[in-house]
């Protein structure tokens, strides 16, 4: 890759052509990753995507290998939404030897980082080289990846990364499922179920938000609520009320927190979140 590339993203990036913009992606693109991309070239004369799969974010009984992979579409949905540049490396490119990583403190560690050892340190070390390699600076990502958000905004500031970062809204299905490219995995039945997921956490938001702030401890909404989920078949792995700066769970309501979900529905791992 290296310095050919590299030297024509810097070329890219000459001052007066203004701010570039960086939205990382793994593929198998939809229209969320269509709306970070929208976003990003709306205020950045220069829009990079990236495309990669990323290895070393996958766990070892993962889904690397059967991850989506569709890259004619792909970059046809990436110049309707407005990219510039599609930067599509290799694993070898990016990886020619075991690399070094990065682990953030404190917030990696929960919940998804519990959940899939070692995801955390793939995704932060994987964005902090593209943040090296293309020298964005601006970088968007989805909220529906709320954790990841809060992991690279640490990063960011914990390793003076000279990028700012952007969090878009989640962009839903009509029946409320966040889009996500793992979707394509549900069977018609699942697929049937899965808004299911979203409408609860809808609705554990309107319960709580009727209680009051630090009120009654909440333990008793979610354990219902995720009672229900496990009912219409959803393996639940967390379903937790967090304070949104760090994502440290909650025994009582309160402005300014999120509920969070990760759940498999047959072979499919589903998560979202919610403001409250
Ligand atoms: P991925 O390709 O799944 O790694 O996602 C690439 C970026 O798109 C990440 O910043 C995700 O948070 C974001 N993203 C994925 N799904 C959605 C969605 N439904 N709405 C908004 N952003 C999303």
């Amino acid at each position: 890759m290296g310095l050919q590339i590299v030297r024509q993203i810097r070329e890219y990036s000459r001052p007066t052509r203004g701010p570039i913009g960086l939205v990382p992606t793994m593929g198998a693109l939809h229209d969320g990753h269509a709306q970070l991309i929208r976003k990003a070239s709306a205020e950045c004369p220069t829009c990079i995507v990236s495309i990669f799969v990323n290895p070393t974010q996958f766990g070892p009984q993962e889904d690397f290998a059967k991850y989506p992979r569709m890259e004619e579409a792909d970059l046809r949905l990436c110049e309707s939404a407005g990219a510039s540049i599609v930067f599509c490396p290799t694993p070898e490119e990016m990886y020619p030897r075991k690399t070094t990583h990065i682990h953030v403190e404190g917030v990696s560690e929960l919940w998804e980082g519990a959940h899939r050892p070692g995801h955390f340190e793939g995704v932060a070390t994987v964005v902090a080289k593209l943040f090296n390699i293309l020298a964005p600076d601006l970088a968007f990502f989805g909220k529906k990846d709320l954790q990841q958000c809060s992991v690279l905004n640490r990063m960011v500031e914990d390793l003076d990364f000279r990028v700012d970062l952007r969090f878009i809204e989640t962009i839903r299905e009509p029946d409320g499922l966040a889009m996500s490219s793992r979707n394509a995995y549900l069977s018609p039945q699942d697929r049937a179920v899965a808004p299911l997921l979203y409408s609860t956490l809808q609705e554990t938001v309107a319960q709580l938000r009727s209680k009051g702030e630090h009120s009654d401890p909440v333990d008793k909404i979610l354990d219902q609520n995720k009672a229900k989920l496990i009912r219409a078949g959803f393996v639940v792995d967390y379903f937790a009320l967090v304070r949104s700066e760090d994502l440290s769970p909650l025994s009582t309501w309160e402005k300014e927190s999120h509920l969070i979900v990760a759940a498999r529905l047959g072979q499919t791992r589903l998560i979202d979140n919610c403001s409250t």
